[in-house]
């Protein structure tokens, strides 16, 4: 009988914690971004697939993304909120199935925090100012930097560099 009811409490205080954890983290995510919308001014400003990756933290399909292969010179922007994330020039074919760059485009536009899921410890990366999601980076990039940032093509989107300036 003892037993039970160790088993019981041990129970609940886990459903608390996890409960309690659950609580911290929205909170934080929610309160660290200078641009902030409800989740229906997002569903209403993204389509469907851009809500599942930059809201909900979803991944495009790899080799599918409209960047993957894309050569343009300018400036890949936040498809959420229109910020500049990075230059054309630190795009690089990693293989890997999604847009790579070696480098954000300037300091602090990228807010990059650690990933436990599936299993893995990754650092997922962030637009630093509406909070969307935009990947991962690694510390495997083949250029002078060290870094791959793997992005979806879903959460990006394309400034062309004006050919006049
Ligand atoms: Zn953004």
């Amino acid at each position: 009988m003892k037993n039970i009811q160790f088993v019981m409490s041990f129970w609940v205080l886990v459903s608390f914690l996890s409960f309690s954890s659950a609580c911290a983290q929205s909170d934080s995510s929610k309160n660290d971004f200078p641009m902030e919308k409800s989740e229906a001014e997002w569903k209403e400003k993204l389509s469907e697939e851009q809500y599942y990756v930059l809201r909900e933290k979803g991944t495009e399909k790899p080799y599918t993304g409209k960047f993957l292969f894309h050569k343009e010179k300018g400036v890949y922007t936040c498809a959420g909120c229109g910020q500049k994330l990075f230059d054309s020039n630190s795009k690089f074919d990693s293989h890997c199935g999604w847009p790579s760059f070696d480098k954000e485009i300037s300091s602090g536009k990228i807010k990059t925090v650690t990933d436990n899921s599936l299993g893995m410890s990754r650092t997922e990366i962030m637009c630093g100012r509406c909070g969307g999601h935009l990947g991962h980076v690694f510390n495997d990039g083949p250029t002078s930097t060290g870094l791959r940032y793997c992005v979806n093509s879903l959460s990006l989107s394309f400034e062309k560099e004006n050919p006049s300036k």
